[in-house]
């Protein structure tokens, strides 16, 4: 049997993974400060035999015995990130040198959960993983991406220093089921706004691109990095297809068959033009490409965003 720590596993990608690590009949510990995660996210496991809650904040250390740990914790949105931007930063490094204390005692594997935010604005596209990115050190932005890079570097130098077995994979936005849909980030915002008739709020003219993953895929590629023996990483993980905010708006609004209608706002700071992973290292090492169209999954989406009113 094997122990494994989920770290944010109450969040939208935790949860997912503590479902599919249970169905493989693993031991899951999943540990979370509930700051965007939510109980709903979990409730259907909580009286699993082969899974347990620890209320906690990396932040602070924790003694466990595990054996490989998924290190999760951070808010994702902006929004949520930027909310108290030096706890954000704090649990990217004060967290993460506590995550990497603990898979160096017990001698786990860890994977952490970094992000196409350490590419910056980029000026390389699509995004390879050897681009070392275009980031401003102090803008809105920097308290989670610069966090992520440190905690990157910090994989790096435990690997190095200790022979910690790391894996470092930079995930695309990731989009379904249990997204807050408050939290701000886009496809849930345009979802939720959509469903009420609401003005659809596209940022800056709309032209700026994202790649938007879903998370069955996701999950599956997180599984293929960490169970792998040969590749540390980094590794993007996301899907290749780019689309423009506006054509998401169009999408959404299509798809929920809703009235609501475009309307423009300013661009929120130093927000990324463009962005867009290349998979090549994913498609070579892990065998992983993404299987779900944005059309199926804004389907499965807009099913669970509707269940919940
Ligand atoms: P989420 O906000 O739903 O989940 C994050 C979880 O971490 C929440 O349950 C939250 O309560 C918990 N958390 C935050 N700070 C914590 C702390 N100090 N101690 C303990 N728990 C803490 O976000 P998500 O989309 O599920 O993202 C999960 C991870 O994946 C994050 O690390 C995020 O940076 C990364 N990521 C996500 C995306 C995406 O598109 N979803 C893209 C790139 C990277
Ligand atoms: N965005 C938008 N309307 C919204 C929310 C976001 O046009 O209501 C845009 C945002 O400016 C960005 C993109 O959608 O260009 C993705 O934003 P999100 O917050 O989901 O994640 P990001 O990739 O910027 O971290």
């Amino acid at each position: 049997m094997t122990t494994v720590l989920v770290t944010g596993g109450a969040g939208f990608l935790g949860s997912h993974l503590c479902d599919r690590l249970i169905e493989r009949g693993d031991d899951v510990i999943c540990l979370d400060n509930f700051f965007t995660g939510k109980r709903r996210n979990i409730r259907h496991l909580l009286d699993h035999p082969q899974f347990e809650v620890i209320r906690h904040d990396i932040v602070h250390p924790v003694y466990l015995e595990v054996d490989r740990i998924f290190n999760l914790a951070c808010p994702a949105s902006p929004e949520a990130y930027q909310y108290n931007p030096i706890k954000t930063i704090k649990t990217s490094t004060v967290g993460m040198v506590n995550m990497m204390g603990l898979a160096k005692r017990c001698r786990a594997r860890i994977l952490h959960a970094s992000t196409s935010e350490v590419y910056g604005d980029p000026q390389v596209h699509p995004q390879t993983e050897d681009y070392w990115g275009h980031v401003n050190p102090i803008g809105p932005r920097s308290c989670y991406d610069e966090g992520k890079r440190i905690a990157e570097s910090l994989m790096m130098n435990y690997h190095e220093s200790h022979g910690t077995e790391i894996r470092i994979m930079r995930i695309f936005n990731t989009y379904g089921p249990r997204m807050d849909p408050n939290d701000g980030r886009v496809i849930s915002n345009f979802i939720r706004q959509a469903l009420a008739g609401d003005d659809i709020t596209v940022y800056g003219d709309g032209t700026q691109t994202r790649s938007f993953c879903y998370v069955d895929d996701l999950i599956e590629g997180m599984l293929r990095l960490m169970d792998q023996d040969e590749h540390i990483g980094p590794v993007n993980i996301g899907n290749p297809v780019e689309n423009t905010m506006l054509e998401l708006a169009e999408a959404v609004i299509a798809a929920t068959n809703s009235s609501s209608k475009i309307t423009f706002h300013p661009l929120p700071r130093d927000d990324p033009k463009q962005r867009c992973p290349d998979i090549t290292r994913a498609r070579q090492w892990l065998d992983w490409e993404p299987t779900i169209p944005l059309s199926e999954g804004l389907k499965h989406t807009i099913a669970w965003q509707r269940g919940l009113s």
